[in-house]
């Protein structure tokens, strides 16, 4: 019970965004699954209000929620229970808005965040064609020209670029230097050469959408560019490591959705005369999985304030990150093989089969299992 940690106002909180995705998110997830598109009424709600997912970390003097980090972990949960396909649209927004935060002038995030409170949507732009795992070696550059920057490249897997109204962009200014040459730049919707070049048809996750993007001799103007020179990829990694941590939350709260299911139809299901609850095998697993998913909330929660607190936190968030999502393959696994032939019935009551297509889907977002151990392995021996 994370609850006993939370402060009046986080508990109110807790319980403020669970009603509102059990009433405006769970009713329409089989929708959204099966047509994998977010309805514009749901869109607006989630945007603005009730939910006010784009500014959840913009600071209130922005006019955006200012939240700290255990506040929008707790919004992640939530929606993570409820429909996980979704959080795209809150870690897209927290992604946007902590470049500015990190790297931006006054002027750059009165200008690019205020948008977000409004209701536009910022997008981030930072895989490339080659490994996402190494953006160092991206492919994308940036010619000076004139009083501004050329770009192109070709970016893949960007949340919701059809809806996006501003991206984050990182660029390579000098590729001889490698991931010292690395820039970041905020792109606005309607820039010639800014093109969507393939919607990535997914296993899961469905309603968030991703694409591949073209950058086609994109022109940015200098005062587009956030940060200096070669700075780009240290403010994308800065932003990972704030933003992973509302992550780790969701995949908990993916994993408890998944853990509900398998008790109950453990409960439920008789076999030889008794629930299959009974069974030794099935309590043990059960409850393997509902101490590892409590323990990785519980990393998540760390990570969180030590964030808060403005510590390090490198290594507690890599290491929440990885704890949860080995247990929400493992809670999708269980509550999958559980359910036996109804686990892959996509017109049983409970979507098994979207836990694990969802689950799937979701783990290498932000930096796969591996990445996670590299970052922690780097911070315990270096
Ligand atoms: C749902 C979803 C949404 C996304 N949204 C965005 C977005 O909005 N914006 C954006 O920029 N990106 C986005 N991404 C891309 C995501 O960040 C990348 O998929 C991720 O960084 C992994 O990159 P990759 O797919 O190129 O895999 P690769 O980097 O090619 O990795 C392939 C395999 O190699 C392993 N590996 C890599 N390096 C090492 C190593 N040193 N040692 C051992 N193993 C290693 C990896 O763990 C993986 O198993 C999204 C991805 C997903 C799944």
């Amino acid at each position: 019970m994370i609850e006993v940690f939370f402060t009046e106002e986080q508990q109110a909180r807790k319980k403020k965004y669970r009603a509102l995705v059990a009433e405006h998110i769970i009713p329409r997830a089989r929708e959204i699954d099966e047509k994998d598109r977010v309805p514009k009424d749901l869109l607006a709600k989630l945007t603005v209000e009730p939910f006010h997912l784009s500014a959840l970390s913009i600071p209130k003097h922005l006019g955006g929620l200012g939240l700290c980090q255990v506040d929008a972990g707790i919004i992640a949960e939530e929606l993570g229970y409820g429909f996980p396909a979704l959080i795209p649209l809150m870690e897209i927004g927290q992604l946007y808005s902590n470049v500015l935060l990190i790297a931006g002038t006054e002027d750059q995030q009165k200008r690019f965040l205020g948008q977000l409170v409004a209701g536009k949507i910022g997008c981030y732009a930072l895989t490339d064609e080659g490994p996402g795992s190494d953006p160092a070696n991206m492919g994308s550059v940036a010619r000076a020209e004139g009083d501004g920057f050329r770009l192109d490249g070709h970016k893949r897997l960007i949340t919701f670029a059809d809806l996006g109204d501003l991206f984050a962009v990182f660029a390579n200014e000098a590729p001889e230097k490698g991931a010292k040459g690395v820039s970041a730049f905020i792109v606005e919707k309607g820039a010639p050469g800014l093109k969507l070049e393939r919607h990535v048809p997914y296993l899961g996750l469905l309603g968030h959408r991703a694409y591949d993007i073209e950058l086609d001799g994109v022109y940015v103007p200098r005062e587009n560019r956030i940060g200096t020179q070669g700075e780009g990829l240290k403010i994308a990694l800065s932003v990972l490591n704030r933003t992973r941590i509302s992550l780790a939350w969701g995949y908990v709260g993916l994993a408890r959705a998944a853990l509900e299911a398998a008790v109950k139809f453990a409960r439920e299901r008789m076999i030889d005369g008794r629930p299959l609850a009974e069974q030794q095998s099935i309590r043990f697993a059960l409850a393997e999985l509902a101490t590892q998913i409590d323990a990785a909330r519980m990393l998540a929660y760390r990570a969180s304030v030590m964030a808060d607190k403005q510590l390090n936190h490198r290594m507690e968030t890599s290491m929440a990150k990885l704890a949860s999502g080995e247990a929400l393959i493992k809670s999708v696994d269980l509550a999958f093989r559980i359910h036996a032939g109804y686990g892959g019935d996509k017109e049983y009551p409970v979507p098994v089969e979207r836990y694990l297509r969802d689950a799937y889907s979701w783990i290498s977002a932000q930096g796969t299992p591996e990445v996670q151990k590299l970052v922690i392995a780097r911070e315990l021996i270096r």
